[in-house]
């Protein structure tokens, strides 16, 4: 274990490790710092490569003291090359990773939840929540019920069902509030400040957020222990984006890259709920929180970002760009990369697909070049946003002539 504690990400100011999230000196927000130069001496690719394919492989840039009890199992999902989706785009290479089959739940959120309950555990916590957009509500949900954890989930009341029925098979605490993410969010923080309850989200926040470099962590060894020119990231609260960031800066200061990375990090958001990339469009310094989202990718729609500043940052320092979807075309992205590379995944990868196919056309990502798309969770999750938008199966009797008259009716594949 080699947490030194908690940092303010403003002013600097060290605090030990422990539930805290906010700086009491300037209102900043606590991110987990670590011994470096201890790392660097331990960690090395053949130890790596030696351990279990899992997002512990990966430990010591990990918060978590002892042996790995919980989430197992979670991470090391396919890099999949995905040649048939380069070919559409016309790019020379293209990358999935492909966090809509990651175990437990089928998103990327398994890797933050595993994180902070195994920290709740080391804190002694009792009871786990979250307040969710959908995904983290049915992996805390899957998560605690696996490590024998009582919880509770918030959640905007409109979500699909596949993440209503989904957390609630669980036997979690599931409680639908009327009104958007923010205002769950807001009154979240203040369960929290009355119970002493481990908010996944809220008050383990610095540890939860760690979780996420492990996707990165995991996509840079399976590139070969290099770093692509270009990352397309989905955001909603901001936090993936910006550990994207971290777990290159991490693995480059630890000499675990071959080359010198210089990867443009772009971050993705549906044009119905885009605090953060109009953000980076307008050149603007501060995030201007949206009031009501309203977009089919409910799992990124939060209207005022915890992490919307830094994610902007990371996006024009690293040269990369931030662009928005409409929901007809989320909607093309999904069904392009199920089309082409047999990827069903949610509406938030159409976000992902669609932002990307914009900024090849707009000449922000270079042809010639090798990029990964993250895609964050599983279509049989948001079926209700292909409602209509497929084409429509003939039905027909069991008989021979009725299929041979509908085959001449369809266009085939050369
Ligand atoms: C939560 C989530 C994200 C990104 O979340 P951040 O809050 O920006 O870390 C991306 N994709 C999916 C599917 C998610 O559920
Ligand atoms: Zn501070």
């Amino acid at each position: 274990m080699f947490v030194k504690g908690l940092k303010c990400r403003e002013c600097g100011k060290e605090y030990p490790d422990s539930p805290l999230y906010v700086c009491d000196y300037c209102f900043g927000p606590l991110e987990v710092d670590y011994d470096y130069d201890k790392i660097k001496k331990e960690i090395t690719k053949e130890k790596i490569k030696s351990r279990d394919a899992n997002m512990w492989r990966y430990q010591e840039l990990l918060p978590i003291k002892g042996e790995i009890k919980i989430g197992k199992n979670v991470g090391y999902t396919p890099l999949v090359k995905a040649d048939n989706l380069a070919k559409a785009l016309g790019v020379k290479e293209m990358y999935v990773k492909n966090d809509a089959v990651n175990f437990p739940t089928l998103s990327f959120k398994d890797r933050v939840v595993s994180v902070a309950i195994a920290k709740a555990r080391e804190f002694g916590f009792k009871t786990v929540a979250c307040a969710s957009t959908g995904n983290l509500a049915n992996s805390v949900a899957a998560l605690a019920a696996s490590s024998g954890y009582e919880s509770f989930v918030f959640i905007p009341a409109n979500l699909e069902t596949g993440k209503v029925l989904g957390t609630l098979i669980y036997d979690t605490n599931l409680v639908k509030i009327n009104g958007s993410y923010d205002k769950v969010n807001r009154l979240c923080t203040e369960i929290a400040g009355k119970h002493s309850w481990a908010f996944v989200n809220i008050n383990l926040r610095p540890y939860y957020a760690e979780g996420s470099k492990s996707l990165t962590f995991e996509m840079l060894e399976q590139l070969g222990f290099k770093a692509p020119d270009n990352v397309v990231v989905p955001m909603a609260g901001g936090s993936l984006i910006t550990k994207v960031g971290k777990a290159i800066d991490e693995f480059d200061y630890c000499g675990l890259l071959n080359e010198k990375p210089h990867t443009r990090i772009f971050g993705a958001q549906a044009t119905g709920c885009n605090p953060i990339t109009s953000t980076v469009k307008e050149k603007r310094e501060f995030i201007k929180p949206v009031r009501t989202p309203d977009t089919i990718a409910k799992s990124l729609a939060i209207g005022n970002p915890a992490d919307g500043y830094y994610a902007s940052d990371l996006m024009n320092k690293t040269g990369g760009y931030g662009e928005d979807a409409t929901d007809e075309e989320i909607i093309e992205g999904m069904k392009l990369l199920a089309a082409t590379e047999g990827i069903f995944t949610e509406t938030a990868g159409g976000v992902t697909v669609a932002v990307a196919k914009k900024l090849i056309e707009k000449g922000y990502i270079n042809k010639n070049e090798t990029t990964v798309l993250a895609i964050t969770g599983n279509g049989l999750k948001t079926l209700e946003a292909l409602n209509g938008k497929l084409k429509e199966a003939p039905v027909i009797e069991a008989n021979l002539d009725e299929f041979e008259g509908v085959l001449s009716k369809i266009k085939r594949k050369k």
